[in-house]
């Protein structure tokens, strides 16, 4: 197809006019559409996708609608295309890229902050201050894929260079979808946690997040690493990630569990990473005097807090909304080296055309499903 005016493209990869695209219609409503293929613009390139996975806030998303936000509403009805964590082949230039080639496989992360707010040029860029503004009159270039903008059940999309983290050679597709989720673990644990090797962690809920949570924890050389949940299954892969403890809460109490593995002093970050009502509550009381608990999951409604034991206790309580601060990069660099096999948590693969599949495996876990991958060639 025609690119505009400083738009390089490669005869190699030929880019078509329109593509294959599914949108949300009513909530848990997903169609296959067409599409115009999207045009990269100064500091972007187009990506052809060639494998996606699918997250559990895409099923939030594709069902009750936050945290995606489409022109400022709810995500329904919008000609929205969700899904976030994809990775593939770098197709097409935007004006003055030479930072990237074509060919070059990427994975990529999900916000291109504004860049020029307070929190973009502090690095965290998926707190920026203007979130979901790239429309309009109040246009200020944010993006976040599968959220504010559209993401990759479909076959290209448009990334800024600040998105892209490179695939190591010898690394699957669909191992390269899950370098963001293991990104956001390292995000929450060292850039915001300050984690350092030898400190104790414990890891509350098995879900994609948690169990590389795990993973990338024992990467980072903290001891002892320990894991709750109620599958034994997902406990178990928690083991081979490098668990050193898991405790399965349907046949004993996590935080009287946690507190035996550490002497009864408890560890020094809990990754709450279940979303459950009692989670901070829990996180509280396995979290020793002065430690930190991050939270990486929400739960669907309010829930109460002790907030008197966090004050007596001086508890840090933070939160991270996903990547941050290039965290993925090491988060590449760490699977590249073998630290730990992120793909053990791939269980599932269907092709463009079997979303709504991929989606129901992954929602209703058919078939003991951890991580479903679309993957596109
Ligand atoms: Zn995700
Ligand atoms: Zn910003």
């Amino acid at each position: 197809m025609p690119m505009p005016h400083g738009v390089k493209t490669d005869p190699e990869f030929p880019i078509p006019d329109r593509m294959q695209a599914w949108v949300l219609g009513n909530p848990g409503e997903l169609s296959m559409t067409e599409k115009p293929v999207p045009v990269p613009g100064k500091a972007e390139v187009l990506v052809r996708i060639d494998a996606i996975a699918v997250c559990g806030t895409d099923l939030e998303i594709i069902y009750k609608g936050p945290p995606a936000l489409i022109r400022g509403q709810q995500p329904f009805n919008m000609n929205f295309t969700p899904g976030h964590e994809y990775m593939g082949t770098v197709v097409a230039l935007g004006p003055g890229v030479d930072e990237y080639a074509f060919g070059d496989r990427v994975t990529v992360e999900i916000h291109a902050g504004c860049g020029q707010c307070k929190r973009c040029r502090e690095g965290m860029y998926t707190a920026c201050h203007n979130y979901g503004l790239n429309y309009g009159d109040k246009n200020k270039g944010h993006r976040a894929n599968g959220f504010t903008t559209d993401g990759g059940f479909c076959e290209y999309a448009v990334n800024n260079i600040n998105t892209l983290v490179h695939v190591p050679d010898g690394m699957s597709d669909e191992e390269a979808t899950l370098v963001v989720t293991a990104g956001t673990s390292m995000y929450g644990l060292t850039e915001v946690g300050g984690l350092v090797a030898g400190e104790s962690v414990a890891v509350i809920g098995p879900g994609p997040i948690g169990l590389l949570g795990v993973a990338v924890a024992k990467a980072l050389g903290a001891q002892p690493v320990i894991l709750t949940g109620t599958r034994d299954n997902r406990l178990e892969m928690g083991r081979t990630l490098g668990a050193d403890h898991v405790v399965n809460v349907r046949n004993e109490d996590a935080v009287e569990a946690v507190r035996r593995h550490t002497g009864g002093k408890g560890v020094d970050y809990v990754l709450e990473c279940s979303g459950g009502a009692s989670g901070l509550n829990d996180a509280a009381k396995m979290v020793n005097r002065g430690g930190k608990i991050c939270l990486q999951a929400f739960p669907g409604e309010p829930v109460p807090v002790d907030v008197a034991y966090l004050v007596r206790n001086n508890i840090y309580v933070y939160a991270i909304r996903g990547e941050g601060k290039s965290g993925t990069h090491r988060a590449a660099a760490f699977m590249e080296q073998k630290r730990f096999d992120a793909g053990l948590i791939h269980t599932h693969t269907f092709p463009l055309s079997e979303v709504p599949e991929a989606v129901r495996h992954a929602k209703d876990r058919v078939d003991d499903a951890i991580k479903v991958v679309v993957k596109m060639r």
